[in-house]
């Protein structure tokens, strides 16, 4: 239980304020975004119906402190699945920019962060070019001019 001082009902207006689509009050919590997301496949206390609910009831200290919303893939998969247009890849950029803009997080973890992204980054092109070259092995030959 949230005490009453650190609820912000005004949290959901604010996040509202940058998004298209349907808003967060929307959210019917019918649950498709969180069966949908493959990052609450895996770690479960990763729940997109469970933080639409703490915007929308102004638990914006609880959410914007949990590290668990940095685990986002932000692959667009919940947004897709939505009935109801609540566009949640979105929502998850907006509240990372309010976490990093109201000093949420530490520059070292936003530097952990981006480390991660790089290797991804370079992980996800090493998959492409292997795959690339499985399938016309005389890629490997070409020269790029
Ligand atoms: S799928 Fe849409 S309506 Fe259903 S819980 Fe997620 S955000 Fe809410
Ligand atoms: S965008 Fe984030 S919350 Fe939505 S399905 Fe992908 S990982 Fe899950």
């Amino acid at each position: 239980m949230v005490a009453e001082e650190a609820i912000d009902r005004e949290f959901k207006h604010r996040v509202a304020q940058y998004l298209e689509g349907q808003l967060p009050t929307n959210c019917d919590t019918c649950g498709t975004c969180s069966s949908a997301c493959p990052v609450h496949q895996a770690l479960p206390g990763f729940d997109p119906r469970r933080f639409i609910r703490m915007i929308n009831l102004g638990y914006k200290d609880e959410l914007l402190q949990n590290t668990a919303i940095w685990y986002c893939a932000l692959c667009n998969t919940c947004t897709v699945a939505c009935p109801q247009d609540v566009r949640f890849k979105q929502i998850m950029e907006v509240l990372h920019k309010i976490a990093i803009a109201e000093g949420y997080v530490e520059p070292s973890f936003l530097e952990a962060l981006k480390e991660i992204e790089r290797e991804c980054q370079a992980y996800r092109c090493e998959q492409i070019a292997t795959r690339l070259i499985e399938l016309n092995p005389e890629l490997q030959k070409t020269e790029v001019e």
